[in-house]
């Protein structure tokens, strides 16, 4: 097999050692990636972590967990791959998430997953899921063609969290996002549609085919999406193997989802920490005088719960009511704490030790924390970019840099 590797600049490096590796295994080719239009920017973009140890371990690890991804596949969806040399694995930086996409590799098309660095670094996914979930929407693109992509995003998205088991995960993210006050949290709001599909929508997709399974069978959903890949449309394969209609389907499918997330706020008696919010917002706005409320509330759920994945949204409300009343050390020790449980929190906890420092007038330190942030937070939430330019724009000129205030404080 004739292998070329153009290295346009650093970033290829990444893509360089991970075709490498995987070569020995005789499993993929050397790359030649072009990214698609509008991206390419990405590429000037160093290999700043190529020397972190998540991504060595990744780049060590990744043939044999490409190839488990891909046994996952066939053992949950009944789908083989044809080509698996034709599936490419790539890691680059500073890629707006993860995706599946073709790319042409000389003059071949390549179907290739891109796993982003960043999120391999700051913990914002497990990777070896990512893989498969990628992976997954790989071998089905390869399997049904473009009749892939004109099919219903819950199918698409549904299939490959259902393969990689994404769903526990993605139910605990959106109770945690919820306690420590992310606003883009919506709860299966738009059911099994195609319109609007936003980040809580994953979970319900998965869950569509997790309950299909517990219902009718693994067979039954193998059976159901052969029949989507010979080109049925994905409710109607559905309703066939059931013996419902498409729409009984659909809305069972949404019921159940509803149905999960309740058992999953029981098991932690999430409505407890989501009623004390009332009072955390009081304590916010007054310091010291509506706190003491919600502290017994919290460190009551604490007791009864200290390893549950709320654990981490409730460290987090802590540490803000510490940096409330001006217990800095204590808050940063509680902002600590939630991310060492949750590592996916990292940079909402890298703002607020900024505030932290802002507050001991460690200004050069809140800098640090603000500038890390600013990057991931335009690619990841983008809501928090308006909040950290108001804090650098103030950080620049107490610190007398009157250049980089300007570019903040318009
Ligand atoms: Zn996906």
């Amino acid at each position: 097999m004739r292998t070329y590797l153009r290295l346009l600049n650093s970033v290829f490096f990444l893509a360089w050692l991970l075709a490498n590796a995987a070569c020995q295994h005789g499993r993929m080719r050397v790359l030649d990636v072009r990214l698609e239009k509008g991206l390419d920017q990405s590429y000037h973009e160093t290999g700043q972590y190529r020397e972190h140890e998540k991504i060595q371990h990744v780049l060590k690890h990744l043939p044999e967990m490409r190839a488990e991804s891909l046994a996952l596949i066939a053992s949950r969806t009944g789908l083989a791959v044809s080509h698996p040399d034709r599936l490419a694995v790539v890691l680059l930086d500073k890629q707006p998430a993860c995706y599946a996409t073709k790319t042409l590799i000389g003059k071949e098309e390549t179907l290739t997953a891109v796993l982003d660095t960043e999120a391999i670094v700051f913990g914002h996914m497990n990777t070896a899921q990512v893989l498969s979930h990628e992976l997954t929407h790989l071998v089905m693109l390869e399997l049904a063609g473009d009749w892939y992509l004109r099919l219903p995003q819950w199918f698409r998205e549904g299939s490959a969290v259902w393969v990689a088991d994404q769903i526990r995960e993605l139910g605990e993210r959106i109770l945690i996002h919820s306690v420590i006050g992310e606003k883009y949290i919506r709860r299966f709001d738009n059911g099994i549609d195609n319109a609007n599909h936003g980040i809580d929508d994953y979970l319900e997709d998965g869950l569509a085919f997790a309950w299909f399974e517990q219902e009718y069978g693994i067979k039954a959903v193998q059976r159901s999406i052969a029949a989507v890949m010979a080109g049925e449309k994905p409710d109607r394969a559905f309703a066939r193997e059931s013996g419902l209609t498409s729409a009984a389907v659909l809305d069972k499918m949404s019921r159940h989802a509803a149905a999960y997330l309740k058992d999953l706020e029981e098991e932690v008696e999430y409505s407890v920490l989501r009623s004390s919010w009332r009072n955390f917002s009081l304590c916010m706005e007054d310091a010291g005088k509506e706190c003491a409320p919600v502290l017994a509330q919290l460190n009551r759920l604490l007791q009864k719960q200290p390893d549950s994945f709320l654990a981490a949204g409730i460290w987090f409300r802590l540490g803000r009511i510490h940096w409330r009343q001006d217990r800095l050390k204590e808050a940063a020790a509680a902002f600590e704490t939630s991310r060492r449980l949750r590592p996916f929190l990292h940079y909402r906890v890298l703002f607020r030790l900024g505030e932290v420092h802002i507050k001991a007038k460690r200004f050069q330190q809140a800098r640090k924390n603000f500038e890390k942030i600013m990057p991931i937070c335009v690619k990841f939430q983008p809501q928090m970019r308006e909040a950290l330019r108001k804090r650098l724009c103030r950080i620049y000129q107490t610190l007398g840099l009157p250049e980089k205030a300007r570019q903040n404080c318009q």
